[in-house]
């Protein structure tokens, strides 16, 4: 479905003026509305309050303001809480608002549903539907900043869909987190499956932000056990590009690497990852798998503990997730599926 209005919360500041200008309200108007999306965060007309009526009736007419809106809440503030947004189509997405201390990360989307199909997560079962706009990218910033209140400390681009596959409106909607809303850009990550076209692009930009590798399997024969073909590149080939990323943004990139039971959890994988990772100057994150209603099975405790100790072992740097949120659907794209199952859009 193609939008039929303009998106106000990707307009600039100079959109605005000219849009002032057109419909013959004052200047200083497109200041003030600016200013509301920009330094007070607002996410609809109705929290724009120095606004006369007029001029939020043509605002309404002319923009999708904004585009998306609120369809479930789930979990818990001091947990994880997940928002499930529906967009100007009909379609649903995923935010989550996670806490960590003092602080609060939002999860952002990148697409509606996922080509990448990695076969133990809910947001690729159904394929691709199609790109986020960055204005819809901004809009789900704007609806966690509601919930937290103000703005959130870091981002993470690890909902739905592989956001190095729509570097079109990705890329200007990172600009505009940076730029407009004044977010340092180390405190933004960008996850990718190992899309390496989408990596080269990434490591042009030439900017602080932070990447973080979905590798899950140190050799191909394991990983082809969870992500299909055809987006699925070589091992080694994926590292090449994350380097090549790491010397055009001088900074050290994350392996994300999901721990299922039985396909990628044994000492083996274990020390291969650690040796792979060091020799790369790359941080691990281990991710236990969510169960969800796929066949995989998370590895008990004290098979996840072993596997870490071993990476450790190799002087490699590993952490594991702090796990939250299992009440509030935690995996990516559940909500979504949970809202696709029911059939009823
Ligand atoms: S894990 Fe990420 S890349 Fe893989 S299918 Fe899910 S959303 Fe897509």
């Amino acid at each position: 479905m193609v939008p039929e209005k303009d998106f106000l919360y990707s307009c600039t500041k100079a959109s605005l003026e000219e849009w002032c200008v057109k419909r013959t309200f004052p200047k200083f108007r497109s200041d003030q509305i600016f200013r509301h999306i920009h330094e007070r965060l607002a996410i609809s007309l109705a929290d724009m309050n120095n606004l006369p009526k007029d001029l939020k009736a043509a605002l309404e007419e002319d923009f999708y303001a904004p585009s998306s809106k609120i369809d479930v809440i789930s979990g818990s503030q001091d947990e994880v809480e997940k928002l499930r947004l529906e967009l100007f189509d009909g379609e649903f997405i995923e935010v989550a608002v996670i806490p960590m201390g003092e602080k609060r990360t939002l999860c952002l989307s990148t697409q509606v549903g996922c080509p990448v199909g990695c076969r133990f997560c809910a947001s690729g079962a159904n394929g691709l539907v199609r790109n986020l706009k960055c204005a819809e990218i901004i809009e789900e910033f704007l609806y966690g900043c509601s919930r937290i209140g103000g703005k959130c400390d870091n981002i993470v681009f690890m909902g739905i869909g592989e956001g190095l596959l729509n570097t079109s409106e990705l890329f200007p909607a990172l600009e505009k987190l940076t730029g407009d809303f004044g977010l340092s850009q180390r405190r933004i990550t960008v996850s990718t499956s190992g899309y390496i076209p989408g990596m080269e692009k990434f490591a042009a930009l030439k900017r602080e932000y932070n990447l973080a590798v979905s590798l899950h399997a140190p050799d191909d024969a394991t990983r082809a056990k969870l992500i299909p073909d055809p987006l699925r590149y070589s091992v080694a080939d994926i590292l090449a590009a994350a380097d090549n990323w790491s010397e055009n943004s001088g900074r050290q990139y994350t392996l994300e690497y999901t721990l299922v039971a039985g396909i990628n959890d044994s000492v083996d994988h274990a020390l291969q990852l650690g040796k792979l990772a060091y020799r790369h100057h790359a941080k691990i994150n281990l991710i236990p798998y969510n169960d969800t209603s796929s066949s995989f099975k998370r590895p008990a405790l004290r098979d996840i503990e072993r596997f870490e100790e071993a990476v450790a072992s190799t002087g490699a740097r590993v952490t594991r997730r702090v796990e939250k949120g299992k009440g509030a659907a935690a995996a990516c794209g559940q909500l979504r599926a949970e809202k696709l199952n029911q059939g009823d859009k």
